[in-house]
Formats: structure tokens, C-alpha cells, sequence
């Protein structure tokens, strides 16, 4: 399954150049070219699937592998501390690619990134609320 327009499916066709890290039947990796840190690292699934939720469940574990592989290797080549993974899933959430990606980012011991300002719920109430709302649409 492949996007001709999409420049993911053009990285894994080598038709656009990339700093590849991995390189699995299913699954490849490749440093962000405009990183948060440097050894920041994408791991995408060769398909292409537009988002997270379009994802073959089937291919999630291999996925999860290339992921602690990749942040291992990231983590030692890098002397990272430790690493952030994240996936933006839709434009609000800053997504900017359509074709799903795990974004793996070097972290270090104050290294002053604050990629998760938090805010408390306003009550208990609020929080069993909603947890709620989520829980039954879960079936
Ligand atoms: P997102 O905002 O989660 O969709 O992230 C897309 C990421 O892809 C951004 O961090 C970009 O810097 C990165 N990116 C876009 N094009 C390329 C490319 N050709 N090679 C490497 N990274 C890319
Ligand atoms: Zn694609």
C-alpha cells in the first residue's frame, strides 16, 4: 500500500533520500531532519497508513520492536539519558505527515524541554466524569 504523493512512501522507495537507522521487512527508520534533539529518530511502517487508529493492528508489535530497538540504540549513540516517544495523531495534535510515524527524541538530565505543560482537574468529579465518558465508549 503505497501514497504516490506521500513523502514517507517516497523515503521508503528511496526516491527521496534519508539517514536511515533501521531497516526491516515491515518497518523502517530514518533521523528527523529537523530534530527536537539531535538523534531524534522516525519509525514508520513501510505501508502507508494515514494515521495511528488506519493502523493493521497486526503490524503494532513489530512496530513496538523497531521502537525499543531504535530508542536502545538512540539512548547509546547518543548518550541520551533516556528518551520521549510520541505520535502526533491528527493536525491538532500537530500532525503533520499523513503517513503514522513514532517520533523517538533523545532526552538528557536537564536538558529544559517541556514537551507536557500539565494542568489538575478542576475536581474529582470532573476527572471520574470523564473517565467515565471514556470507558463506555470502549465497549
Ligand atoms: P509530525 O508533525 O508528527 O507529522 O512529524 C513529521 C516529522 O517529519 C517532522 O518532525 C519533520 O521534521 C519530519 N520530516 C518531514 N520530512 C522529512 C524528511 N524528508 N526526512 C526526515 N524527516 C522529515
Ligand atoms: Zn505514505
Amino acid at each position: 500500500m503505497r501514497d504516490p504523493e506521500c513523502v514517507f512512501c517516497k523515503i521508503v522507495a528511496g526516491e527521496i533520500p534519508s539517514a536511515s537507522v533501521l531497516d526491516r521487512d515491515n518497518v523502517y527508520a530514518f533521523l528527523d531532519l529537523n530534530p527536537v534533539r539531535q538523534g531524534h529518530a522516525l519509525v514508520i511502517p513501510k505501508s502507508h497508513y494515514p494515521t495511528l487508529l488506519d493502523l493493521d493492528p497486526g503490524l503494532a508489535a513489530d512496530l513496538l520492536r523497531a521502537q525499543q530497538d531504535v530508542a536502545r540504540a538512540v539512548m547509546l549513540a547518543t548518550g541520551a539519558d533516556g528518551v520521549n516517544l510520541g505520535l502526533n495523531l491528527g493536525e491538532a495534535a500537530g500532525q503533520v505527515v499523513f503517513h503514522a510515524h513514532y517520533h523517538i527524541i533523545p532526552r538528557f538530565h536537564e536538558d529544559g524541554l517541556r514537551l507536557w505543560p500539565q494542568t489538575p482537574y478542576p475536581s474529582q468529579d470532573e476527572m471520574n466524569r470523564l473517565a467515565g465518558e471514556i470507558r463506555a465508549r470502549l465497549g
